[in-house]
């Protein structure tokens, strides 16, 4: 299994990524939107942890979220 992106990646702070989506405070998140419905996101299923584009080589949460995230 791909080692899990964390909060405190480089990358995932240039991104405002977060794991749990709730949580976040971007204004440019819309409530209900979550890795799992993101085109960048090729996890199976709402949960659990899968690739994505943007964070080659590791897993994103599928219910996280960042500022790159473009609805599938
Ligand atoms: Fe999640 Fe999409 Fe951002 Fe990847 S690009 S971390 S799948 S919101």
């Amino acid at each position: 299994e791909l080692p899990h992106v964390t909060d405190a990646d480089a990358t995932a702070k240039a991104l405002s990524y977060t794991a749990d989506a709730a949580k976040t405070r971007n204004p440019a998140h819309k409530p209900g939107t979550d890795c799992s419905d993101c085109q960048f996101y090729s996890g199976a299923g709402g949960k659990g942890f899968g690739p994505c584009q943007m964070f080659p080589g590791k897993a994103v949460s599928a219910k996280g979220w960042c500022q790159a995230y473009a609805a599938r």
